[in-house]
């Protein structure tokens, strides 16, 4: 990440907290021929987050950085009350990464009244993560359209940290004609290979190590179906043991799928991805990597 905080080199970035204030915004711009990159986020930026940025920065005219903590993709008791937020350090990170404008909405802008409509990306949607958080995609479908139709950007990045957001968001924009590029981007991990998530500042020092297992298994399933291939079913199953067997953590899921339709995978001739969910204390982590076998 560049330099952010309190870099007083650096010009402020434009927040924008109005609908209607974004659309004139972006509206300008189209007009001068300018292209618009797009990165939804829920703020508490980190270093994933910036490698987002960067790849909008190179890929589009003007970048739009929208923060918003959706309350409809947060189940009744998960975290939505304690997610994390620091608004001056994330805008000193969207300002050392180029951002041209936060659009940070009120939640009674977005949602002004009761929202009938749903978004819901069937068969995506259910299993996994779906499987643990009824309705969260179906929150995070919904809050994506309605920033695609404010943004109207013409590409926006994602994480493939959160795989299965990034296929149902896939599968929205195709079936319902957003005229917006998805691009997705590769996990960003910390050192030691944790997944970067802005939910590790819930970890104390202890679950910070526990959690640890969760990419390591990841990584020795990567080396051993590299090598020799493998009966992914069984394999998981060996994995979901040795996971839920490692001190301090609880399996929700672990599964090897096909990346595409996130059904589970047999055998190694196309795709293959590992993806798995478990808690830690009391802190949810996902995961996931590509398997391949090696030519
Ligand atoms: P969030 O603020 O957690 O909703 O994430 C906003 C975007 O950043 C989503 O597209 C995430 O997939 C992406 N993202 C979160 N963590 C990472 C990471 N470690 N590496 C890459 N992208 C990430």
């Amino acid at each position: 990440m560049k330099k952010a905080k309190g870099d007083p080199r650096l010009p402020a970035v434009r927040v924008i907290r109005n609908i209607a204030g974004m659309r004139r915004q972006v509206a300008a711009w189209r007009k001068a021929g300018e292209r618009i990159g797009f990165v939804p986020t829920m703020g508490f930026l980190h270093e994933g987050h910036a490698t987002l940025l960067r790849e909008a920065r190179k890929g589009a005219d003007r970048v739009v950085l929208s923060i918003f903590v959706n309350p409809t993709q947060f189940g009744p008791n998960e975290d939505f009350e304690k997610y994390p937020r620091d608004d001056g350090r994330d805008s000193a990170i969207a300002a050392a990464e180029g951002v041209d404008a936060i659009f940070y909405p009120r939640a009674k802008d977005m949602y002004p009244t009761e929202t009938l409509t749903r978004v819901h990306v069937a068969g995506l949607s259910e299993g996994l993560c779906g499987a643990h958080r009824p309705g969260h995609f179906d929150g995070v479908a919904l809050v994506v359209a309605k920033l695609f139709n404010i943004v109207q950007p013409d590409r926006a990045w994602f994480g493939e940290k959160d795989f299965q957001q990034l296929a149902v968001i896939r599968r929205m924009v195709e079936d319902l004609n957003f005229p917006v590029e998805i691009i997705g981007v590769p996990t960003v991990r910390e050192k030691d290979g944790l997944a970067m998530s802005s939910r590790n500042v819930y970890l104390g020092k202890a679950e910070r190590k526990q959690a640890l297992a969760i990419s390591k298994t990841l990584k020795s399933a990567q080396a051993e179906v590299r090598k020799r291939g493998k009966d992914l079913q069984a394999l998981a199953a060996r994995l979901r043991k040795t996971l839920d067997e490692s001190p301090g953590v609880r399996l929700e899921y672990l599964e090897i799928v096909d990346p595409a339709t996130l059904r589970p995978a047999d055998r190694l001739d196309g795709r293959a991805q590992l993806i798995a969910a478990a808690r830690v204390g009391s802190t949810r982590l996902i995961d996931n990597a590509p398997l391949e076998r090696s030519r």
